[in-house]
């Protein structure tokens, strides 16, 4: 029996799933914390894909979902979030000459585009849009069948689009990326500044709300937090009106924890998108929907990488 090896590096949980050769179940998935406080994240990393080989078994490849942005061409991590020490990490380079097996590497979003689109609700799709909604917001796009590098692997970052010039500072430093309108932090900063300009809320004045919290405050009929989710989903509306002019896909997939919130934040999204089309002919069709993978989009991209020895 010869099987795969897929590994998702989170910034702070890593998991490695074996599969068998031909199929996308795997046989045993493992999780450890990215950071070790006795070794390196790289040490660690090696030790656990050690832990996770097959026995008397052939490993046929690995594929790597990093976070940050990644050169797939040269298969190195060139900048990872929570990861300072892997700047310009030739990690596709380490992992071959210690495991002696082919090693593919790519975006943690753009692989999770791909695994929707073999394993998951894109399956069918030859053009697709991924987007995933969480602490960060991240894309992959998959147009005509194959997935969108771009000239240096950086394609893509739908979460960097600017939005509102001079809107809320971003985690990459510039102002009114999509980003800084509709992840859960910035759900959470806009709703933390209207509570202290003295707005009503059952959301305490003390510190800043999570999302989560948020969420359930507006499923509670807390107006505040009704409006926290609709102008996050009303850019994002916007934001997939852009991508929609651009790619012209026949679905688009929505990943990470805000999305999870469904309709507080997919009823002003799709609201948007009726609003800001420039021909319902974009629409027709199109298939809106949650990741089935969920977490595991990313994981089983990686897989789909081995398994497709063209990308
Ligand atoms: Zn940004």
């Amino acid at each position: 029996m010869s099987y795969y090896l897929a590994i998702d590096i989170g910034g702070t949980r890593t998991r490695i799933a074996c599969f068998p050769e031909t199929g996308d179940t795997p046989i045993k998935v493992n999780r450890f914390d990215t950071k070790c406080v006795e070794k390196t994240t790289l040490e660690q990393l090696l030790d656990f894909i050690d832990s996770c080989w097959p026995e008397d078994a052939q490993v046929l490849g690995i594929g790597v979902a990093a976070p940050g942005p990644v050169d797939p061409y040269e298969g190195i991590v060139i900048e990872a979030p929570n990861i300072p020490e892997w700047d310009r990490l030739p990690l596709r380079e380490i992992l071959e000459d210690r495991f002696k097996v082919p090693v593919k590497l790519g975006n943690d979003a753009n692989l999770a585009a791909l695994g929707e689109w073999q394993y998951g609700a894109g399956k069918g799709h030859s053009h697709l849009i991924y987007i995933t909604v969480s602490t960060g917001i991240g894309g992959g796009v998959i147009s005509d069948n194959r997935l969108l590098l771009g000239e240096r692997g950086l394609a893509a970052e739908l979460g960097h689009v600017t939005i509102l010039p001079n809107g809320p500072v971003c985690s990459c430093g510039q102002r009114g990326h999509l980003e800084a309108l509709s992840s859960g932090p910035a759900i959470s900063k806009w709703v933390a500044n209207e509570l202290k300009n003295g707005n009503t809320s059952i959301l305490s004045k003390e510190g800043t709300p999570t999302a989560e919290e948020i969420a359930i405050a507006a499923r509670n009929g807390d107006k505040l937090a009704q409006s926290g989710f609709s102008r996050a989903g009303e850019y994002l509306g916007i934001a997939l009106t852009n991508f929609l002019h651009i790619f012209n896909p026949s679905a688009v997939i929505l990943g990470g924890g805000v999305a999870q919130s469904g309709a507080l934040l997919i009823e002003p999204l799709k609201k948007a998108l009726q609003e800001y089309i420039i021909s319902p002919k974009y629409l027709v069709d199109l298939t809106l929907t949650l990741s089935p993978l969920g977490d595991n989009a990313g994981l089983m991209g990686a897989l789909a990488l081995l398994h497709k020895a063209d990308r």
